[in-house]
């Protein structure tokens, strides 16, 4: 449901590590394109990482996108749970365990939410380096409403090796 008028700028965290990554990535963005009252605005490049939480389990893929959308934060977290769901995702899998598709919402406007179901700006930013490198790459002058100014974020140097992929 569109709220108003309005566009928001909203950028999304892409994941997998399962069945063809960076294919399911590339079909993704355009499914966020496709996401009603919203348009995909940047993607960034795709990157390979290690596991992350001491599951035995294959490389991930990552990337962030940027859309405008007029749908509000809970909307948009609802579609893109819904894409998701429609790649096989089975909720109540083992949190951070492989995946087809993982989508987070990382920033919502200036908008800070503190839900049940939903946080942002998704504190992985802060904490990850699969998540901020892609989202910096698409966004370099990004206020993160808490953090402040993309650029100035450290990356974690004991986090999992990271490289993009060319
Ligand atoms: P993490 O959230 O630490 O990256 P995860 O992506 O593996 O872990 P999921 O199992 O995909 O976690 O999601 C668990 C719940 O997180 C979802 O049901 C959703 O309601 C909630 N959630 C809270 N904030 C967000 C957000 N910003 N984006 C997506 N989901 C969120
Ligand atoms: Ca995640
Ligand atoms: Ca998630």
């Amino acid at each position: 449901m569109a709220n108003d008028k309005h566009w928001y700028p909203a950028y999304v965290g892409l994941g997998s590590n399962l069945c063809g990554p960076g294919r399911q990535l590339e079909i993704t963005f355009e499914q966020l394109d496709a996401i009603p009252d919203t348009r995909l605005i940047r993607q960034s490049s795709l990157y390979r990482s290690a596991p992350f939480g001491g599951i035995e389990q294959p490389d991930f893929v990552n990337a962030a996108a940027a859309l405008l959308t007029r749908l509000s934060a809970h909307d948009l977290l609802r579609e893109l749970q819904r894409l998701e769901r429609q790649r096989g995702r089975e909720r109540g899998g083992h949190k951070w365990g492989p995946r087809i598709l993982d989508l987070d919402l990382l920033v919502y406007s200036q908008q800070k939410i503190a839900a049940a179901d939903l946080c942002v700006p998704h504190p992985g930013i802060g904490e990850r380096n699969f998540v901020l490198l892609p989202l910096r790459e698409i966004a370099p002058a990004l206020w993160i409403p808490g953090l402040g100014p993309i650029a100035n974020i450290e990356t974690s140097s004991n986090d999992p090796q990271i490289s993009r992929i060319e």
